[in-house]
């Protein structure tokens, strides 16, 4: 006899990062930056008015999209917004992966990619990365049906050099390649593939509000890319009217846009913090790949990776421990202030 839950699609879930309400604990789980967004934000969403709840926002969410482009100096036709680059990532997973063949990926990358190919049937291929933690350019030069990787990557934190990716990209001008730029205001300027762009009409860049402009909370991620895909993309976003980003998100997006200097004022901070980190850190035995992000991907030779988050857990500070096969080893310890990182380290000093 037939079930109806013969006919429900199951995926093995993305598991999200705790986020526990007591404030006074350090937290380091989630990759959020620990100082506060443009105060041009909050000014904006206590000037949203009531009219403008009352109303359905702009689906074009053109204000937004042109504040966008003049930031990143391109048109306004090459820019699309979406509910934090998560909601842009998944609509380009269903925009530009249906070509039957299988999509490429990094083993080890951000777990979300092999959820959204699962949820939307997608063939891949993960690649592994080298024993340095790199993603090997040459594994991404055969054929296939569309390629995404971090950049840096996640829980890595290693970053690929511009030249590799171009070559990705020369390697490929049959499938859209996206680079998806999370941390990408972390590593050294200049290591945006939104350089590329001209040459590649392929090439979809996707960043978020969520790290470097401290707006987790507020759900804001953008693609850059060609007009042709970014038309592509709204036809599809069209199509799902519930992806469309809220009048409150519009307005702080704007003015965390519009103040450039105040969020590369934080990264500036946070960069400092993860080099003094990585000292710290080497001094008290963990290995750990070249992180060029707000996070380090850390090893003890000596103390296993379970027992410690958890003995960090008892003690008010979260960190993210991976319970999978091959980083089951690891601890990803976002980088908070340096208040917070001392008491990381004093725990570490006292309990390693
Ligand atoms: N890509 C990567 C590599 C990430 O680590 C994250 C954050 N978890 C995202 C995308 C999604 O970020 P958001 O949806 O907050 O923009």
């Amino acid at each position: 006899m037939a079930s109806w839950e013969d006919g429900v699609r199951r995926v093995v879930p993305y598991t999200p990062g705790e986020q526990p309400k007591d404030l006074h604990i350090v937290k380091l789980n989630t990759n959020e930056n620990p100082y506060p967004p443009s105060p041009g934000v909050l000014a904006a969403l206590s000037g949203v008015t009531e009219d403008s709840l009352r109303r359905y926002p702009d689906p074009a969410a053109a204000v937004l999209t042109k504040t966008l482009a003049d930031a990143y100096h391109v048109s306004p036709d090459q820019v699309f917004v979406g509910v934090g680059s998560d909601d842009v990532l998944a609509m380009s997973f269903l925009t530009f992966f249906n070509s039957g063949k299988p999509i490429l990926f990094p083993d080890i990358t951000y777990s979300f990619y092999e959820v959204w190919a699962d949820l939307f049937r997608i063939p891949y291929q993960k690649q592994k990365l080298n024993a340095d933690f790199e993603i090997v350019r040459n594994d991404y030069l055969k054929e296939n049906g569309g390629i995404i990787f971090p950049n840096p990557n996640a829980p890595t934190g290693v970053l690929m050099e511009k030249g590799a990716v171009r070559d990705i990209l020369r390697a490929n001008p049959g499938s859209v390649v996206i680079v998806d730029e999370a941390y990408i205001d972390f590593a050294p300027e200049g290591s945006s593939a939104l350089s590329l762009l001209p040459e590649f009409e392929n090439l979809l860049v996707v960043q978020t509000f969520s790290k470097s402009r401290s707006m987790a909370g507020m759900r804001i991620g953008f693609a850059i890319g060609s007009e042709k895909l970014i038309h592509y993309l709204n036809d599809c976003k069209y199509s799902f009217n519930s992806y469309t980003m809220n009048q409150a998100a519009l307005a702080a997006g704007k003015a965390a846009a519009e103040d450039s200097g105040w969020y590369r004022e934080t990264v500036r901070k946070v960069i400092a913090t993860r080099e003094r980190s990585k000292k710290e850190l080497s001094a008290l035995g963990f290995s750990f790949a070249n992180s060029q992000t707000n996070f380090l991907f850390v090893r003890h030779e000596k103390a296993k990776a379970r027992d410690l988050f958890q003995a960090l857990r008892r003690a008010g500070i979260i960190v993210r421990y991976f319970d999978s096969p091959r980083i089951d080893d690891y601890l990803r310890i976002t980088i908070g202030t340096d208040e917070q990182m001392d008491i990381l380290f004093d725990f570490l000093k006292s309990n390693l």
